[in-house]
């Protein structure tokens, strides 16, 4: 096994079970290829951890384990699987939800891979070179494993030619349909890189179809799919989707369809977020609960929008369409924007506004999402419900 060593000093956070190993923290890695497994050690080469080369953002790689001895091979795996599947006892047992994650990533052992749940469909989501060196070893783990009709996997790393698709079982004919919550939604998991819908904001759209839907009208922007408008359109007066995607639309209207909702009495717009937010204030519209979830990142036209850079202009426009003592839900999943510097931008965009508010709900992952707690970013997700007060 090769051998990657640390600089002088940089030992600590290891020791405490850091996961990801910090390229900056390792004295030279030329030698170092995607999927080698290697012992990281101190200067004075003393034993901390073994892991595995696979680039992701800053990281050279993640740990495995913490035994010297121990073999990475496909128990190694079939163990770690178990383990995440015993976790999960709660979500194979609950009513009206069949979709949720299986293993989550360094929360549950290994860093640079995912696998989901769609109703006995897997999607497993390779994150690097690196991790996709140990396909054999994982998919053997994962047919010992888990119970399963099918198998698909998508490559989350650029600098391949292949996207992912079918991999083992008996492939679905797409879309299949998931059910949330008792609500259903369409998904593909052999289009593109997203499948319909996001299982990270489950909670998140549960709290909104409880708490903030009754007899509101809703606004969803960013819709996509439209998964927020369809949980919330249950107790709604209506719901409003907007996203710049043409294709959005027919996703939405199935999805309404899926749940005997007519699409018709739904509004839907194909069009730019600030652009509606212009149009809706001309005509005078006002919705008592906006959703806000924009990608981090993305490029229309000439602009190119951020999260970090441009959110404050977002919750600005939504409040010009917001009924007195509405609520905007917040969301974002860039791990690079955290809890903090986001309460940040929302408290100083609200009080450039000059209103009063209340924080009703700061949210994050669901449990099948499992952090780790030694890796802040793995907790990427962040959903807050805010109330205007006047
Ligand atoms: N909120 C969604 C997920 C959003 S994914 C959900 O809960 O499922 C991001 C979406 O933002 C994509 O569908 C993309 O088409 C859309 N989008 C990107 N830029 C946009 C813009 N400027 N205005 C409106 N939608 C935009």
């Amino acid at each position: 096994m090769k051998t990657a060593t640390l600089n002088k000093g940089k030992e600590s956070k290891y020791l405490n079970h850091y996961p990801l190993i910090d390229e900056e923290d390792i004295y030279a890695h030329d030698h170092l290829k995607e999927g080698d497994l290697v012992k990281l050690v101190t200067d004075q080469q003393q034993y901390i951890a073994t892991g595995y080369v696979g680039r992701q953002h800053k990281g050279l790689g993640w740990v495995l384990s913490y035994d010297e001895n121990a073999e990475i091979n496909t128990s190694f795996f079939v163990h770690l699987f178990e383990k995440a599947l015993e976790g999960r006892e709660y979500y194979f047992n609950i009513e009206g939800t069949n979709a949720f994650r299986l293993f989550n990533a360094e929360g549950d052992g290994v860093g640079g891979l995912t696998i989901d749940n769609y109703d006995s469909h897997l999607l497993i989501q390779w994150y690097s070179k690196g991790i996709y060196k140990f396909r054999y070893n994982v998919l053997e783990a994962i047919k010992t494993v888990f119970n399963f009709t099918s198998i698909f996997e998508k490559m989350r790393f650029k600098d391949t030619s292949y996207a992912g698709g079918f991999v083992a079982g008996e492939a679905p004919e797409f879309p299949i349909i998931i059910e949330e919550n008792f609500t259903f939604y369409n998904v593909d998991l052999n289009d593109g890189l997203m499948t319909g819908i996001f299982l990270d904001q489950k909670e998140v759209r549960k709290k909104l179809r409880d708490q903030f839907s009754e007899n509101r009208h809703v606004l969803n922007l960013f819709s996509y799919t439209g998964a927020f408008s369809m949980i919330a359109a249950e107790h709604a007066r209506s719901t409003t989707s907007v996203d710049l995607v043409n294709r959005s639309r027919a996703l939405t209207e199935e999805n309404f369809g899926l749940n005997g909702i007519d699409s018709k009495s739904q509004y839907i717009y194909v069009m730019d977020t600030f652009d509606f937010y212009n149009y809706a204030t001309r005509q005078g519209y006002q919705y008592e609960t906006i959703v806000i979830d924009p990608p981090s990142f993305a490029r229309n036209k000439k602009k190119t929008f951020s999260v970090q850079k441009d959110y404050d202009s977002l919750i600005e426009g939504a409040l010009n369409i917001l009924s007195p003592e509405g609520t905007l839900l917040l969301c974002t999943n860039s791990s690079a924007f955290s809890l903090k510097a986001f309460k940040n931008v929302i408290k100083k965009s609200l009080s450039q506004s000059e209103v009063e508010y209340e924080i009703n709900e700061v949210m994050g992952l669901p449990k099948d999402f499992k952090t780790h707690p030694h890796y802040k970013p793995s907790k990427y997700l962040k959903a807050i419900f805010v109330t205007i007060k006047h």
